[in-house]
């Protein structure tokens, strides 16, 4: 997504850009479990206008992510709503400290310090493409999870524990009777009594 700054005005200029796994993939994003995540329903709204020689740009990324739940494994989709701001200073004659940075004012005229929310830019066009990726990134759960208390696949049978329950023993090691059925070479689960 490319950003005209020669063209902004002091008036905010909406654009809206459909965020797709091809383009992810085209476009040099970074983790491909994104692009996997990235369903048809991801936007990218920003609105830009001048501040002065510095650019100002605001939006969110909206829709929602189709992940994979970490504990059961299901699919399930987790809407997202993340709104950002980002000032850009004109670059002038400076060069970003690291080479990664550097190479990105060079690429797209976009330099992003690490909070993202201030950088450099320089020319015009600007490619708002690396901007894109690191707000989406963000947006990925470490540890997604289908809801807040899924109870997971039991880990002897694979039974998925939300839909059905099962006849296996939780294993206590804080119980005497765990240790004593070791003892007893009893491995195969069942109840005790
Ligand atoms: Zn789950
Ligand atoms: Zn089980």
């Amino acid at each position: 997504m490319k950003l005209s700054i020669d063209q902004l005005s002091e008036t905010p200029t909406p654009q809206a850009f459909a965020v797709t796994p091809e383009w992810w993939r085209a476009s040099g994003g970074a983790a491909a479990e994104v692009a996997e995540a990235i369903g048809e329903a991801v936007e990218f709204r920003v609105e830009a206008h001048r501040m002065g020689v510095d650019v100002f740009l605001e939006g969110e990324a909206s829709g929602a992510l189709e992940l994979a739940c970490g504990r059961c494994l299901a699919r399930y989709r987790a809407p997202i709503l993340e709104r950002f701001r980002l000032v850009l200073e004109p670059a002038g004659h400076r060069v970003p400290a690291d080479p990664e940075g550097a190479a990105a004012l060079a690429r797209d005229g976009l330099f992003l310090a690490d909070e993202l929310e201030s950088g450099w830019f320089r020319g015009s066009p600007i490619d708002l493409s690396a901007f894109i990726h690191e707000v989406i990134a963000l947006l990925l759960p470490v540890q997604p999870l289908c809801r807040e208390d899924c109870r997971g696949l039991c880990p002897h049978c694979g039974a998925d524990r939300n839909a059905e329950s099962c006849n296996c023993v939780e294993k206590n090691p804080a119980s005497p009777f765990a240790a004593l059925e070791v003892l007893r070479g009893g491995s195969s689960g069942g109840g005790n009594r």
